[in-house]
């Protein structure tokens, strides 16, 4: 439900955490000033959804911190006919937020429970536009490639080849790259059969399982 202390928190959260530290994507900013964080957390978690943390969403994954969430999206650099591809649904928060900017979002979460729980949250706030996959992401998803942007909220030890070859020419490309413990954000811009990489800051995500991504054994 939506009170007043949560709409007070999500402006705190937007003017103390993300504008504060230098985010200034207009778009991203009046999304994550309107989309219910609180909603794609358990209950009992509620009073730290706008928290300065990632959160834990059951099945030991987590929702992002709202600043990386952010930032990540602000690299994407999205336009509003844009089709996205995400790879890691986890609760459905960034994918959310994409839908606010985007024109059409493809979300792949492998834990089908996950899944589950993301789509009837993202229906219940009305993102028509984004569709939950069950499936491993490290893969992509060919089928409705290419995608103008792709952002990749797990951690790969690289870029999986699958998505590199799934991104639209021109097309931006963020993930957490490097070990399985800390990464740092990449974003990579497809020129051609060129890549542009870009290294921005460290980050600690959770690893992404699969078969281009960490054996999950
Ligand atoms: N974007 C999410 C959100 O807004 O809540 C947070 C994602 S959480 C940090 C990482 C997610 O990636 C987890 O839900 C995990 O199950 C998922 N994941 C890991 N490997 C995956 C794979 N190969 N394919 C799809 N999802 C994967």
């Amino acid at each position: 439900m939506e009170t007043e202390e949560n709409q007070q928190a999500r402006l705190r959260m937007v003017s103390q955490q993300l504008e504060y530290r230098g985010i200034v994507d207009r778009g991203v900013l009046e999304a994550m000033g309107s989309i219910p964080r609180h909603r794609f957390v358990d209950p009992g978690l509620v009073s730290q959804a706008y928290h300065d943390t990632p959160l834990p969403i059951g099945h030991s994954q987590t929702i992002s911190q709202p600043y990386i969430v952010a930032l990540m999206t602000q690299l994407l650099q999205l336009q509003p006919d844009n089709t996205v591809l995400e790879i890691g649904t986890g609760s459905g928060y960034q994918a959310a937020v994409l839908s606010a900017l985007a024109a059409q979002i493809y979300s792949v979460e492998r834990i089908p429970e996950l899944a589950d729980s993301a789509r009837k949250v993202l229906a219940e706030i009305g993102a028509d536009n984004v569709q939950v996959i069950l499936g491993d992401g490290s893969i992509g998803l060919e089928k409705y490639a290419p995608y103008d942007t792709i952002i990749v909220t797990a951690a790969a030890p690289g870029v999986p080849e699958p998505l590199k070859s799934q991104l639209a020419e021109g097309g931006r490309l963020v993930i957490p790259a490097g070990g399985r413990g800390t990464q740092y954000l990449e974003r990579w811009t497809r020129e051609g059969d060129r890549f542009h990489l870009e290294r921005m800051v460290p980050v600690a995500f959770v690893p992404l399982l699969g078969e281009f991504g960490w054996p999950s054994a």
